[in-house]
């Protein structure tokens, strides 16, 4: 939890916190801030390795829909 009381930008409603699901080969991983371009790979999609990795933690607006992600 960032603040005990995040809420919504557009509506002041409360937010819940949570994260965005990828589904990678039947598994379900967060999504994750990487550094720099995308560049693609033939083995993997998309080139990851020696890049920085972070978590996104998102948060949903639970009147408007409204999301509001951090990488911390
Ligand atoms: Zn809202």
């Amino acid at each position: 939890m960032l603040t005990p009381d995040h809420k919504c930008q557009k509506c002041q409603h409360e937010m819940e916190e949570g994260f965005i699901a990828d589904v990678t080969y039947g598994a379900v991983v967060t999504s994750k801030w990487i550094e720099g371009e995308p560049e693609k790979s033939f083995w993997t999609g998309t080139k990851t390795k020696g890049k920085r990795h972070v978590e996104i933690l998102t948060f949903r607006c639970t009147n408007c829909g409204y999301l509001e992600s951090y990488a911390k």
